[in-house]
């Protein structure tokens, strides 16, 4: 898990974001999403209605780019 909350790049804001780890919903939502069974390496960018994910080594891992879903209202 990356310890900084030093912004790395977002693929989709095309500018450094702060980002963090998922939560636990949103992990499960991601591992079915994707058929993975381990997701802890894949960080959520927290700009305003951004939402993209990346992970520490790679910038754009999805094409087309995969975004988590807002929480419910
Ligand atoms: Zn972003």
């Amino acid at each position: 898990m990356m310890a900084s909350n030093k912004p790395i790049y977002c693929d989709t804001c095309d500018s450094f974001e702060p980002h963090r780890p998922l939560s636990g919903e949103e992990k499960a939502w991601l591992k079915d999403r994707i058929r993975a069974r381990n997701v802890d390496n894949y960080l959520m960018c927290t700009a305003e209605g951004c939402r993209n994910l990346r992970t520490g080594m790679n910038k754009a891992p999805f094409t087309p780019e995969l975004r988590v879903p807002p929480p419910p209202e």
